[in-house]
């Protein structure tokens, strides 16, 4: 098969590139190259993060690789037949579990045989889908798209600080269904956590004040989790987690307000999707053939997305932006 040849540094130019590159590749069996990897970011070339995400992939489909390294610009990836069966990861809290399954999920649901993949790895990473997300926001719509996957949490939040280990089922299906998501529907709840592993009590409950006072919401509870401020939306068709992420050197205010401002910018739009789970949708949505749906937002991290789906699947993108600010976007077949 022909060679996909990526350049990194394109649109965002994030480590999604190579996420994305490599799921398509085990999917379709492409080999493909990727060049001037997150070239413009402060640390450029493979992090730790994505040198995980590398060698698990390599483990599902016995890969032949080339220039596999920390701080590597480019690497090659050579897929071999993917083997559906038990896998055990453990890595640091450094890397996040999210990013990781979401690489494989596509994979493993379109493999020959049911999947048991057990993760341990970081569960509140900044810049990656928090656990919450994961579960609530990312695998109910998946889960409309290929009905054969579930996620049990095995350990949340304990030793060490800020890990956790969740085992997946993922039995495949012929393929990925489309889906419309272009309404959110009545709202029904909302809720609000602060996780208090790295915060003290006294600035958790801070956070738990401000947030009753921004978004005038009651019935906020406190537990034990990465550190993180989490917003729970919960409306008819789907479920919005907004996070804002614990850094040394943030205060608990900016930390809160930080998700209070993601969750404002939702509740005054009609989309019906975030700008994360908007980029999260494409890759499954393009294995479907089609799908539609809303988001506040078009990313820099969606728009680099695209382009690398496109390289592997014979799919388009449309965008339009909606008259109330939002944007619709369709998957179709090019
Ligand atoms: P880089 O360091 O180059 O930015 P990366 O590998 O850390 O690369 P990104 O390319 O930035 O990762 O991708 C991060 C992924 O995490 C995206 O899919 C994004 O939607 C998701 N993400 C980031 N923040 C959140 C959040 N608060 N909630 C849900 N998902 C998130």
């Amino acid at each position: 098969m022909q060679m996909v040849i990526l350049d990194g540094s394109a649109a965002e130019g994030g480590g999604q590139i190579p996420r994305t590159a490599l799921s398509l590749s085990m999917v379709t069996g492409q080999p493909f190259r990727v060049k001037n990897i997150r070239a413009s970011r402060a640390k450029p070339g493979l992090l730790k993060q994505h040198v995980a995400v590398i060698e698990s992939a390599m483990r599902l489909c016995s890969a032949g690789v080339d220039g596999v390294s920390l701080g590597s610009s480019q690497f090659t990836f050579f897929p071999g037949d993917v083997i559906a069966g038990q896998y055990d990861f453990t890595f640091s809290a450094a890397i996040p579990i999210s990013l990781i399954l979401q690489t494989m999920l596509p994979v493993l649901s379109l493999a020959k045989g049911v999947s048991e993949v057990t993760i341990e790895g970081g569960i509140g990473n900044r810049n990656a889908p928090p656990i919450e997300f994961l579960t609530k926001t990312y695998l109910p719509q998946i889960v409309k798209m290929s009905p054969t996957v579930t996620l049990q949490a095995a350990s949340v939040g304990l030793l060490p600080i800020g890990t956790g280990r969740f085992k997946t089922t993922i039995a495949p299906g012929v393929r990925f269904r489309p889906i419309t998501l272009v309404d959110r529907g009545v709202p029904i709840q909302r809720k609000a956590m602060t996780s208090v592993t790295n915060l003290t009590g006294h600035q958790a409950s801070q956070e738990v004040k401000d947030l009753e006072r921004t978004l005038g919401l009651a019935n906020l509870s406190m537990k034990n989790g990465s550190g993180n401020v989490l917003l729970e939306m919960n409306y008819e068709g789907i479920t919005e987690v907004f996070t804002g992420f614990a850094k040394q050197g943030l205060s608990s205010e900016e930390v809160t307000a930080d998700a209070a401002r993601q969750a404002k910018r939702y509740m005054t739009s009609r989309a019906a999707v975030c700008e994360f789970l908007a980029d999260q949708l494409l890759v499954p949505m393009a294995l479907a053939g089609s799908g539609r749906f809303t988001t506040t937002k078009i990313s820099a991290h969606a728009k680099a997305n695209m382009e690398t789906i496109r390289a592997f699947l014979p799919v388009d993108f449309g965008i339009d932006q909606l008259p109330d600010g939002s944007w619709l976007v369709e998957v179709r077949q090019a």
